[in-house]
């Protein structure tokens, strides 16, 4: 298949703004495309190169590009920067220089999506002294065949900046159009959420049906999207929605970590598919010598315990161990423990579909317990009376809460998802009205008198999935230290935007936009109807949307979460009209 056809279908989804109309460009270009593209063609209309959970990241810095696009058009490199600063696009500045190239030469080769998927591959793995100069040549190869519209969308997926705007969800509903019905969509969508791997499940759809959709399987090495929570405000609302009966354990305040453990090695994932093993070598080691089975996937919370007490350490501990240097001495200095709540997969079975109360006793029998590998705190609660005492010991124990769990046949592990099969409740919520958010980053404002010259204020938003973007709920500028203000374009201008990102919904207008990737972790006093801010616009009263009072920073970057991790709109919708006295008619 020809790289231009690629081009063009992405030219057509980046000049639609509806999802339906995006989806199906998608399914029918997903239907003519060869099946030994497909993989291939899912993986680069995201930019990317494989599924997530891989290390390796394209990001070529903009002015190595550059200088390919001017070796390649012939066009000065003065004047290819000034149209970079121009534009703040190098997919633009390639468009633009190289429709100016004359195309044929006898020495012009095919730009097939194979061809360039390996070129970028070299790309990617190029390392080493003569890196940037390797890149710079590779780059220059593809731009030298390619048309305007290629040469756009090569240079924008080299930088990691697609744009296109194509999201898991999109791409799961395009697959199911294109090779199934829509009743299929969610076992599509549950294929996906156990191999984390989109390109996989196009491929598996593609060649063999829903038949072979439906018999995919959770496998070692393969990262499971993790279940998630939901919220209530009190132990005895919790009982009730539980059925009068439910497990509780310890909810531990560290990083959470699924743990693929296999004959010979054992690979460690944070949530948001991050490779974490290099941070934690003491523990995947002794997670295979303590794992009585030949291969098993678990989950745990790993928590820095005091050197000499043993006792449990705030989260801020582990963090250092995510730190890339010196991690012998952290190893060291920084005893962690693993507390291990639930178990997906052993010995060739997937327990992902078993419910969780026996999917607690295989973990309780795989494992030896001991040293740096725990299992959390559990027990079986009839009444409120005991959750609360349950909870209690829990906060005793330097825990953040308690999780609720359903005892119930149906309370399988629902990979990718949040529901009431699990309730947190944490300390917080006694002494605040709400739980903290995770709002992720999209813009930011100067800063006036002692932060004049920084950032003074951030816009942040939340997450809502129905429609792939992030809708905003504040504007923070509480709770940053010096440290943290100093370091925030180091932080953020990564993602720097000159226009708002066709992800974000926004009213508010900052000085600076910025790609959602970073997830800041936020208390607030109240959740009120907003005129300005867009998150739940509607939803609860006509022309209004969310948003959150007196919002506060509490130090913590959620490095550990996705963007499309953050809080979602449903979630504070939901946390609104749990709010004593919200109404409609508030404020
Ligand atoms: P939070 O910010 O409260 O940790 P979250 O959005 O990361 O929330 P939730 O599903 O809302 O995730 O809360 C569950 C989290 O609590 C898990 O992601 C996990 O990291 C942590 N946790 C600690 N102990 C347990 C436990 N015993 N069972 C399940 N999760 C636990």
């Amino acid at each position: 298949m020809l790289y231009s056809e690629l081009a063009e279908t992405f030219d057509r989804l980046e000049s639609t703004g509806s999802r339906l109309e995006m989806t199906s460009i998608l399914a029918d270009f997903f239907r003519r495309t060869d099946r030994k593209d497909l993989r291939t063609v899912i993986y680069l209309s995201q930019g990317k190169l494989h599924p997530d959970f891989y290390p390796q990241v394209l990001g070529m810095a903009d002015k190595l590009v550059l200088k390919a696009i001017s070796s390649t058009s012939g066009a000065s490199e003065q004047k290819t920067e000034a149209l970079w600063v121009e534009t703040g696009d190098p997919g633009t500045v390639a468009e633009r220089l190289i429709s100016r190239k004359k195309q044929t030469t006898l020495f012009s080769e095919e730009l097939t999506v194979d061809r360039v998927f390996k070129r970028l591959t070299l790309i990617e793995n190029s390392g080493g002294k003569d890196s940037q100069d390797k890149k710079i040549d590779h780059l220059s190869n593809l731009l030298h065949d390619s048309g305007p519209l290629e040469a756009r969308y090569l240079c924008r997926t080299v930088t990691g900046r697609m744009r296109v705007g194509a999201g898991d969800m999109t791409i799961l509903d395009a697959l199911a159009e294109a090779f199934a019905t829509k009743e299929d969509r969610p076992s599509i969508e549950r294929a996906f959420n156990i191999t984390c791997d989109i390109g996989l499940v196009g491929e598996i759809i593609a060649n063999g049906g829903m038949d072979a959709i439906r018999s995919v399987k959770v496998t070692v090495g393969n990262p499971v999207k993790v279940m998630l929570a939901e919220r209530l405000p009190s132990i005895p609302e919790i009982i009730e929605r539980m059925g009068g009966r439910c497990a509780m354990e310890y909810k531990y305040d560290g990083i959470r970590v699924q743990a693929h453990i296999g004959k010979d090695s054992v690979r460690l994932f944070s949530r948001r598919l991050e490779d974490l093993t290099s941070n934690f070598p003491d523990i995947a080691q002794s997670l295979r010598t303590h794992c009585k089975s030949s291969e098993a996937i678990i989950e745990g919370e790993c928590v820095a315990v005091h050197p000499e007490t043993g006792f449990m350490l705030p989260f801020q501990n582990v963090t250092h161990r995510r730190k890339k240097h010196g991690m012998d001495d952290a190893v060291r200095d920084i005893p962690v423990r693993i507390f291990m709540f639930d178990i997906l997969y052993e010995g060739g079975n997937d327990l992902t579909s078993v419910p969780y109360g026996q999917r607690r006793k295989i973990l309780e029998d795989k494992f030896a317990i001991g040293g740096m590998i725990q299992i959390s705190s559990a027990k079986t609660i009839e009444s409120a009376e005991e959750g609360e005492k349950f909870f209690a010991s829990a906060l005793a124990d330097r825990c953040e809460g308690i999780m609720a769990k359903s005892l119930s046949e149906e309370s399988v592990y629902r990979a990718g998802s949040r529901g009431f099969l699990w309730i947190k409740y944490k300390k917080d919520y006694q002494e605040s009205l709400t739980d903290s958010f995770d709002l992720a980053v999209v813009g930011a404002f100067y800063g006036m008198g002692k932060r004049a010259g920084k950032y003074g204020a951030l816009l942040m938003a939340a997450y809502n999935p129905e429609y792939g973007r992030f809708e905003t709920v504040c504007k923070l500028g509480t709770g940053f230290d010096d440290a943290f203000l100093d370091g925030m374009p180091e932080l953020l201008d990564g993602g720097k935007r000159e226009t708002k990102p066709a992800s974000v919904d926004a009213e508010m207008i900052p000085d600076v936009w910025f790609e959602p990737s970073v997830v800041l972790e936020v208390t607030a006093a109240e959740i009120t109807l907003s005129p300005v801010h867009t998150a739940a616009r509607n939803i609860i009263a006509e022309g209004s949307g969310l948003g959150i009072r007196f919002p506060r920073f509490t130090g913590r970057v959620r490095d550990d979460k996705l963007p499309e991790q953050a809080t979602s709109v449903d979630e504070i919708t939901e946390m609104f009209r749990l709010q004593p006295g919200s109404s409609p008619d508030q404020e």
